[in-house]
């Protein structure tokens, strides 16, 4: 059992009923949020949602406008920053460029007066872990981008805080070292057990990352769950839109039984059956919300009644590992739907212009109230 769904397990992190003010204007509004010992908890948002104003408060840089904070069961409302058991990782890393990697790491400890026997030997161990040992007489600029971002890491995390927060720490890499370096952040997490809790606006990060994803739009967290959960069953078109591709389907609910969901949708042309129930009123306006894979295109017509749209192909992207059809139904809508390319040829048969059938399942689909 995950700790978030047990009950009796205490969170690291609770935020109650935050909210920070800059004039009027509530950069963060009335957020609660419980965090687990060993997570690694994303806060994801567009650009100015909150997600760096909440991170400051948790390091101690901003208090609340109202609100409480407690960190291992503490009230931090008062406690200044280096009196918090959590260290920051900042989004330009801030190395010191005249120091070499392993000064750059010693720093904080010596700082804090520790043995200079211990010091050596925590720096090598760190660098260790994060694979820049052979780098420890370098300066920062002799450096790759990634392996900057691992000094600051390393820096981050030698004086061993509870909590490591981190603002956009992969904001500065290319791609594909992006992947790379998320999978290590990850190994390096649960090797350390420390929490850590990372702001991104990137979604396929925060996926990659998060045991728990916190989705932020303007100053609230609207979900919060595991990336599955996010994914499959966002509780709004707002979550449904910001994270990954879908179509969404407006219509009119004309069956709301506790099990399944009828809607009347003129977009696709015909009713669209979901076998799990929502609780809004007959005759509502409702979403269905239905994910580019979740649906197949073929040539032939289905045989089923429900949960099929006719249209024609109007753009096809061959992407390698799947490929990518625009369909624009015969109501006008245009519908976006993925294939993983399994076979070679596979693609072949639906072209350019050509009439098609989209169909998926009844679990498939979400229905959104708003
Ligand atoms: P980004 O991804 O662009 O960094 P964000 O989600 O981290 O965005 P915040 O930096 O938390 O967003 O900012 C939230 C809102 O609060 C923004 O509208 C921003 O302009 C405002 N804001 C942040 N800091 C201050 C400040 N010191 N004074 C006034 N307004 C601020």
């Amino acid at each position: 059992l995950p700790p978030w769904s047990d009950p009796q397990s205490e969170p690291y992190v609770r935020i109650e009923h935050v909210t920070k003010k800059f004039g009027e204007f509530p950069a963060v509004n009335d957020v609660s949020l419980k965090i687990y010992k060993k997570e690694l908890f994303c806060l994801l948002g567009g650009s100015g949602s909150g997600k760096t104003t909440l991170l400051r408060m948790l390091a101690g840089f901003e208090e609340p406008t109202s609100g409480r904070i407690f960190i291992d069961g503490v009230d931090m409302t008062g406690v200044p920053p280096y009196e918090r058991p959590v260290n920051m990782m900042f989004q330009s890393y801030a190395l010191f460029p005249h120091m070499s990697v392993e000064q750059n790491v010693a720093f904080g400890l010596k700082q804090d007066r520790i043995p200079k026997a211990q010091i050596t030997e925590r720096v090598a161990d760190m660098l260790n872990l994060v694979k820049l040992s052979q780098f420890a007489r370098r300066k920062p600029h002799q450096l790759s981008g990634g392996q900057r971002q691992r000094v600051a890491l390393a820096r981050s995390l030698v004086k061993r805080p509870k909590l490591l927060l981190l603002d956009e720490p992969l904001g500065a890499l290319d791609k594909k070292l992006r992947e790379h370096t998320q999978f290590e952040l990850v190994n390096l997490q649960e090797k350390l057990g420390v929490t850590f809790v990372v702001v991104t606006h990137d979604q396929e990060e925060a996926m990659t990352l998060s045991t728990r994803i916190g989705v932020m739009n303007q100053g609230e967290i609207v979900q919060v769950g595991s990336p599955k959960d996010i994914y499959e069953y966002p509780n709004s078109k707002f979550v449904a839109e910001f994270v990954g591709n879908v179509n969404m389907f407006q219509g009119r609910l004309i069956e709301d039984e506790p099990d399944h969901v009828r809607i009347d949708s003129p977009e696709i042309g015909a009713t669209i059956y979901v076998d799990h129930g929502v609780s809004s009123a007959p005759d509502a306006v409702v979403w269905a919300a239905i994910r580019p894979e979740k649906m197949l295109i073929g040539i032939e017509k289905p045989v089923q009644q429900d949960n099929v749209a006719r249209g024609v192909v109007k753009e096809i992207a061959y992407l390698g590992d799947m490929s990518v059809y625009l369909v624009q139904l015969d109501s006008g809508k245009i519908v976006r739907v993925t294939q993983p390319n399994v076979y070679r040829h596979a693609d072949d048969l639906v072209t350019w212009d050509q009439t098609v059938y989209l169909s998926w399942h009844a679990s498939s689909a979400v229905v959104l109230g708003k």
